[in-house]
């Protein structure tokens, strides 16, 4: 009896250390508009959840190596989505290091953006990526959202919102003023 005991609890024991796509899925929660999955476990200064799995910490990373692939040395795995708290692999793809860096100065340059986006989410993990006169650019242009989406990779949600006023809402007496020019 006490074998028997000691073996369901070493079997458990196993399965615990194997199974990170079940643990996983305990710290996110999809969001039916954007379709990111959104990590609601513990996120680090960064703005990125954070997770263990192999040899990754940050839970977008651990996202990519459990439902994607392996992540080659010195590569980076970015969003599509302008989500940092993001961790749906169909959001994530990999970059190289350079990608990473010109993403972060284009976020760094971001800071009244991403205030706005920050208070939209209402969520301290979060970075915008676009510069104001791409935002112009958005809601000055008659190309469809899905269109704007795939040429800033951000999602079509977005775009939406950033043509309602919704985000960058700060912007609107910029553009008003461009589209009487
Ligand atoms: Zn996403």
């Amino acid at each position: 009896m006490v074998g028997l005991v000691s073996g369901i609890f070493g079997m458990r024991a196993v399965c615990r250390t194997d199974t990170g796509p079940d643990r996983f899925g305990k710290y996110y929660a999809v969001n039916s508009v954007t379709t990111c999955w959104e990590w609601t476990g513990f996120c680090g200064g960064d703005g990125y959840g954070r997770f263990g799995y192999g040899n990754e910490n940050r839970a977008h990373r651990a996202s990519y190596l459990m439902f994607i692939g392996v992540i080659p040395p010195g590569m980076s795995v970015l969003h599509r989505c302008d989500n940092p708290r993001c961790v749906n692999p169909d959001h994530l793809f990999l970059g190289t290091g350079a990608d990473n860096a010109a993403d972060r100065d284009e976020k760094g340059r971001q800071s009244r953006g991403e205030r706005h986006s920050v208070l939209f989410r209402g969520e301290k993990c979060g970075a915008a990526r676009l510069t104001e006169s791409q935002v112009i650019e958005i809601k000055n242009s008659r190309e469809s959202n899905a269109g704007m989406a795939r040429k800033f990779r951000i999602s079509a949600p977005h775009v939406s919102m950033i043509r309602s006023g919704k985000r960058w809402g700060h912007l609107s007496s910029e553009v008003k003023h461009a589209s009487a020019d």
